[in-house]
């Protein structure tokens, strides 16, 4: 299973377990939930808590090797509360059908 590093509270997950911030070639930055998009990417566990921690240390600035403005902080966190739910939502479903799988 991949490991990735939050790069707010430093734990090793599995990548299924955090949320990717890709910085794209073009210079976005953006959440990326389908882990897919090219670009350098960041790992943020899937709690707000932890995108409050990299905002108030510059996690991401460091980890995407370039200036994250306030204001890009500020969308992603709108952004990251939105996807949350799905987000969560998203990884019980997951377990569930792993679930069902050991079941049969
Ligand atoms: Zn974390």
């Amino acid at each position: 299973m991949p490991l990735r590093k939050c790069v707010a509270c430093q734990q090793m997950m599995a990548k299924r377990e955090l949320i990717r911030v890709v910085r794209t070639p073009d210079g976005q930055i953006a959440i990326d939930l389908s882990g897919k998009k090219s670009g350098r990417g960041a790992y943020l566990c899937g709690k707000l808590s932890c995108f409050k921690l990299a905002k108030k240390s510059k996690a991401l600035d460091r980890a995407l090797k370039l200036p994250v403005g306030i204001d890009i902080y500020d969308r992603l966190e709108a952004d990251f509360v939105r996807v949350e739910d799905e987000y969560l939502a998203t990884r019980d479903e997951l377990y569930d059908d792993a679930d069902d799988a050991h079941g049969q």
